[in-house]
């Protein structure tokens, strides 16, 4: 197929996104959440759909989910409900799972999404809780499967799209955007391998400039986006083949075979689930109060779009800076509180980049366990602006050293290793003069025009200097004394 499909067909795609919640206990019980325990040791009686348990609602999710749903502009849905979403299957010992169906807890509300330099806003349709089902196990044994049932009840949130999305790029950075934000609000891990969060992709296309939908494929359980990039790409070809053809998608839920590269169906619209929804009369409707929802608003942490917006137009911090900082809640917060302590926005965000940061990644540390407090920073980063030591010295020697002796002061340290610069007359006239009496041919050339050889004689000194010459006092010396 030519490239030219790219340019005659649009890919239309809508996202159901499945978050686990990071709750000690599950949805509607009191078993433990935690992952990676030995199968089947977080299952209580109700877990297991023992014959008269019944479910108790955990004030967690929902306050897990107003959060969420706050943070994404939703309406929140003061009155919300459970309902009975039924079917069979060996992992789902109750033979329904519990969900909102007609009630979500938020409605509406809308991600905006950087594509490229172009901010992108996907709206979404709503977000609801629910339980998850246990997992099935098929590949231990030749013959049986097996099931685990620590993960069934653990609650969920599914956060729907509308049908906003264009391109695989797009969703990828609807996903990176949405785990950044659960992050960001300490409701999940957001970790897609170990199956926190995973979505299901809706695909249709259209030729563009139409405006009406076609009928859709459902991808089920894509749980990394490099999968859900190649099945994206994959359906998008596959509905193009058959539109080119002059038939029509067939409205499916798919698999997508990651060792094939390949969707396959699952079943067809005739074949489609009549899951009975009906009100689940085991839990009654969930009351919110216009106090509760201001609390948990009032309680909301600094998110990533209004951070950056600070970062870039209050500090002035390139756009750059200001994506690096953002992309992880912890080096955010580091980066505020050190510029309590500082004006040098762009020399703070400097060191965080290019020196903390980067310790932390190397020793698997969040940055809220750096070992150097914000004050100390600063005093680190007034000892570069006073001309004290190069930002090369300090960066290369000073900030080692430091985290070696993190109760040890920048100064101190610049003192006992020697590195204080030098901006002393006497001691940089000698160097110079050394500079100048070695180096005759490039003085003549300098004196003839070649003013560029400045750059030489500076480096000279700062060889010679081991890097203590001050470099401005340096530089004005040294002009006077080629000028001569
Ligand atoms: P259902 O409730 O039957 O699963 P919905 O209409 O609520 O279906 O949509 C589920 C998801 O499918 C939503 O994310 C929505 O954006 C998406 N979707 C709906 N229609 C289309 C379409 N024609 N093409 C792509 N995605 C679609
Ligand atoms: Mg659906």
């Amino acid at each position: 197929m030519d490239t030219s499909i790219f340019d005659k067909y649009e890919t239309v795609i809508g996202l159901e996104i499945h978050v686990q919640l990071n709750t000690k206990s599950k949805a509607f019980c009191s078993d433990a959440t935690q992952f990676g325990s030995a199968p089947n040791t977080q299952v209580s009686v109700v877990s297991l759909a023992h014959p008269g348990t019944l479910p108790r609602m955990n004030k967690q999710q929902i306050i897990n989910a107003v959060r969420l749903g706050l943070a994404l502009d939703c309406k929140i849905n003061p009155t919300n409900s459970f309902d009975r979403k039924n079917y069979f299957y060996a992992d789902l010992p109750k033979g329904y799972q519990i969900t909102q169906d007609n009630q979500p807890i938020c409605l509406g509300g809308e991600v905006p999404i950087k594509i490229g330099e172009e901010v992108k806003t996907i709206r979404l349709h709503h977000i609801h809780m629910e339980e998850d089902a246990g997992k099935s196990i098929h590949d231990k044994h030749p013959k049986h499967s097996y099931i685990d049932l620590n993960r069934a009840g653990v609650p969920l949130l599914e956060i729907v799209t509308e049908p906003d999305l264009r391109s695989a790029d797009e969703v990828d950075a609807l996903m990176t955007k949405m785990r950044q934000l659960v992050r960001y609000l300490d409701i999940s891990d957001g970790n897609m391998e170990e199956g926190s969060m995973r979505c299901d992709c809706n695909i249709s296309i259209r030729l563009k400039g139409e405006t009406h939908f076609n009928e859709r494929c459902e991808i089920k359980n894509v749980n990394s986006m490099r999968f859900a990039k190649r099945a994206i790409n994959y359906e998008f070809k596959r509905q193009v083949k058959l539109m080119e053809k002059g038939e029509k998608t067939l409205q499916q839920t798919l698999n997508f075979n990651p060792e094939t590269g390949v969707t396959t169906p699952i079943r067809s619209k005739e074949n489609a689930h009549d899951y009975r929804y009906f009100p689940d009369p085991d839990l009654p409707p969930v009351q919110l109060s216009e106090d509760f929802i201001q609390e948990i608003k009032a309680a909301l942490p600094p998110l990533p779009d209004a951070l950056y917006q600070q970062f870039t137009k209050q500090y002035k911090l390139s756009d750059y800076d200001a994506n690096i900082l953002v992309e992880e809640k912890e080096t955010a917060l580091f980066f505020l509180d050190l510029i309590k302590h500082t004006k040098n926005y762009k020399a703070a965000a400097n060191l965080m980049i290019n020196k903390i940061r980067p310790y932390c990644q190397e020793h698997k540390i969040s940055s809220s366990d750096f070992p150097i407090a914000g004050k100390k920073l600063s005093d680190f980063i007034q000892l570069i602006d006073d001309g004290k030591v190069s930002s090369a010295i300090a960066y290369q020697r000073i900030f080692p050293a430091l985290i070696e002796q993190p109760n040890n002061t920048p100064l101190a340290i610049a003192q006992e290793l020697n590195l204080l610069q030098e901006s002393d007359e006497g001691f940089l006239e000698k160097l110079v003069e050394e500079a100048i009496a070695k180096n005759p041919d490039k003085v003549k050339a300098y004196q003839k025009g070649k003013k560029g050889l400045i750059g030489f004689f500076m480096g000279e000194i700062m060889r010679s200097s081991k890097g203590k010459a001050d470099p401005k006092a340096t530089n004005a010396l040294l002009r006077k004394m080629l000028e001569q």
